[in-house]
């Protein structure tokens, strides 16, 4: 028996079409769990709920079934979802998490004022010492990065590349950084496959992780793998449009076409997790 299971998981978020991307994503994570005969979680991250959408909960369904994955732990379905698992119902976890925890502070800025006071969208900390009250719906509620955090042995300058980030939106919604650390904490979740887009994020993660003490996560090992560029060089996204795997599966096309397409892909990815 092996001592450390593999448990790692798909987390789409549902605010647009599944794209390619999101297809390599899912096969990387699917084939290298069944090869370790670990448990796959499926957890879809609703937590942002202002870009949330049913259909795009329904098409991670349909995507998953066209694309032949299955799952061991998570929801059924959209029904399922909706009533067990959305993460929407249960912000109050993510907030008793971070309830506590001594080095952050409420922060009233808005994202204007921030760009007009930085320069930029890295919050440069004006807030940090106005011990402003926080109310939900109102203040975000930020962490005190000043310490590095350390990348594959290297120290990596978490304050520049992101300032304190937020744990709580204006909003009234736990950032997707807490959402994410928190569930694979809480799931056991050995082994994350995410794309390079992320790498910024995971770091931010480990530095969460360290100021919370999650032994789990910090134990966990993150594989970031290529992103998909289209025909222009621009990175497929949601957002920029990108044909979505929905358009493909409508237009007849199978599996055995995904596949193929991304064949050059996961053989990069397999050589790079070879020791
Ligand atoms: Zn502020």
């Amino acid at each position: 028996m092996e001592q450390n299971p593999v448990i790692s998981r798909l987390a789409p978020t549902p605010s647009g079409y599944l794209h390619l991307g999101n297809a390599l994503n899912f096969l990387i994570t699917w084939q290298f769990v069944r090869q370790h005969r670990g448990k796959l979680i499926l957890r879809i991250d609703d937590g942002d709920s202002t870009r949330s959408r049913p259909q795009f909960v329904e098409d991670i369904f349909r995507t998953l079934e066209w694309l032949e994955l299955d799952w061991d732990l998570g929801p059924s379905g959209p029904d399922d979802f909706y009533t067990n698992y959305s993460q929407n119902s249960h912000s109050e976890k993510y907030f008793a998490v971070i309830e506590h925890l001594e080095r952050t502070y409420s922060c009233k800025c808005s994202r204007k004022i921030i760009r007009k006071t930085f320069g930029s969208t890295i919050y440069g900390g004006s807030c940090r010492d106005k011990m402003v009250p926080f109310v939900k719906g109102r203040t975000a509620k930020r962490v005190i990065v000043d310490r590095p955090v350390y990348d594959a042995g290297s120290a990596f300058d978490l304050a520049r590349a992101m300032g304190d980030f937020v744990l709580w939106t204006r909003d009234d919604t736990p950032a997707y950084q807490l959402v994410s650390l928190v569930e694979d904490e809480t799931h056991g979740v050995t082994h994350i496959f995410r794309g390079e887009d992320l790498h910024t994020s995971t770091l931010a993660q480990k530095y969460l992780a360290e100021e919370l003490d999650f032994s789990q996560f910090l134990q966990a090992q993150v594989v970031h793998h290529e992103l998909i560029y289209g025909p222009d060089g621009i990175k497929l996204t949601k957002s920029a449009g990108a044909a979505s795997l929905r358009d493909i599966r409508e237009s007849g096309k199978d599996k055995s076409y995904v596949i193929d397409l991304l064949c050059p892909y996961l053989d990069r990815f397999r050589e790079k997790l070879l020791p």
